[in-house]
């Protein structure tokens, strides 16, 4: 079967107050190395066709032109123009040359991250774009013929007004998005605003706005089809479904991480190793209960959840005999359902919840 690839950009040309994903500023000759041993990884891991390619990170487009030329020619020959190829995109990176590369090499799929249309709310989270750098992004997309953008709004954070929220909600439906991403924020350890004792937004406060996005998005086109995506019809995101559907996905570069049948790992974040050819730093092998309950884990955010004849096919056992303990009560209260052969959370707002029962399977 063909893996879904993803190729980790471990720089960012700043650190936002809110994110612990990136833990490097970019600098061109970290970058020059770190490309020279991601050559090295992909010419020894992948040897196949891929599904599909997605470049996130970091910001990608944080990585200078010949840079990013380079990765793209890289990246190159497991390219197939029929399938899907997205890249992340933080506005203040990109230029026309950038997006002249991105559609020479092939990229039919942009994931831009908006976060918020006011350029004020943008300062206090530690972004460097400004709502215009947005628009500017999807008019330089649109020129080279790359009308396939996602954008991510992020909700609930500190300072947030209702009125403001709207208003993002509008804008970013005004740019006529194929699909829109929303977040709320969770303060991580390590963060500024951790460190700064920044407060979790009032439960349900967020609870009604993400309510009013999705209603908004619906009225728009943009139908949810997992806890935090909304998209218009065909235009969902095949690589993430790769995940939410617990499929194989290779991932390289430093921080990237994997699954290839049983086995998940870990790449290391350390330049130093990496460059060395110790591409992975942890692997675990699955037992068949962790990838029965990843797999529930995985496609329950999804609205039409998990199918029972796969779930049989992979695991060798129904659901309902794997989860005899727990699932007839949240079937019995209806948090879940089962439809037209597929098991799904009735309300996505609570499947914490539901996830925590069926995890009590292990420990009865
Ligand atoms: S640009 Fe994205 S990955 Fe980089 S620090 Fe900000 S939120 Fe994190």
């Amino acid at each position: 079967m063909t893996k879904a690839l993803y190729v980790h950009v471990p720089f960012c040309a700043h650190i936002c107050y809110y994110c612990d994903f990136c833990h490097s500023i970019y600098q061109k000759d970290r970058a020059h190395r770190w490309l020279e041993a991601f050559k090295r990884e992909f010419k020894e891991r992948v040897d196949d066709e891929v599904s599909t390619i997605y470049i996130g990170g970091g910001t990608p487009t944080a990585l200078d032109d010949d840079l990013l030329e380079e990765l793209l020619k890289t990246l190159a020959c497991v390219h197939d123009p029929d399938k899907e190829y997205t890249i992340e995109i933080n506005p203040e990176t990109l230029n026309a040359k950038k997006v002249e590369l991105l559609k020479r090499y092939g990229i039919n799929r942009a994931s831009i991250g908006m976060i918020s249309s006011n350029d004020k709310e943008l300062a206090s989270l530690g972004r460097r774009h400004s709502f215009s750098d947005v628009t500017r992004t999807v008019e330089l997309l649109k020129r080279y013929g790359i009308d396939n953008y996602s954008l991510d709004i992020l909700y609930s954070f500190p300072g947030e007004t209702f009125e403001n929220y709207k208003k993002t909600i509008a804008e970013a439906l005004a740019l006529r998005p194929k699909h829109l991403s929303l977040y709320s924020l969770t303060i991580e350890e390590g963060t500024l605003f951790y460190k700064r004792g920044v407060e979790h937004f009032d439960e349900d406060e967020e609870a009604d706005y993400y309510e009013y996005a999705k209603k908004a998005f619906e009225e728009n086109g943009l139908l949810q089809y997992e806890v935090s995506n909304f998209a218009l019809k065909g235009y969902e995101s095949k690589h993430n479904l790769v995940y939410w559907h617990y499929e194989d996905f290779i991932g390289l570069s430093m921080g990237a991480s994997g699954k290839i049948g049983a086995m998940r790992y870990d790449n290391t974040r350390d330049l130093i190793e990496y460059e060395k050819g110790h591409y992975i730093k942890e692997r675990l092998d699955l037992k068949k209960e962790d990838m029965m309950y990843e797999y529930l884990m995985m496609g329950l955010r999804l609205n039409d959840g998990i199918s029972l004849s796969d779930f049989e096919k992979r695991f060798d056992t129904s659901v309902f005999e794997a989860y005899k303990k727990t699932l007839p009560s949240l079937l019995e209260s209806g948090s879940v359902k089962v439809i037209d052969g597929h098991l799904i959370a009735s309300d996505l707002e609570i499947l914490n919840t539901i996830l925590v029962d069926l995890l009590d399977q292990d420990s009865e």
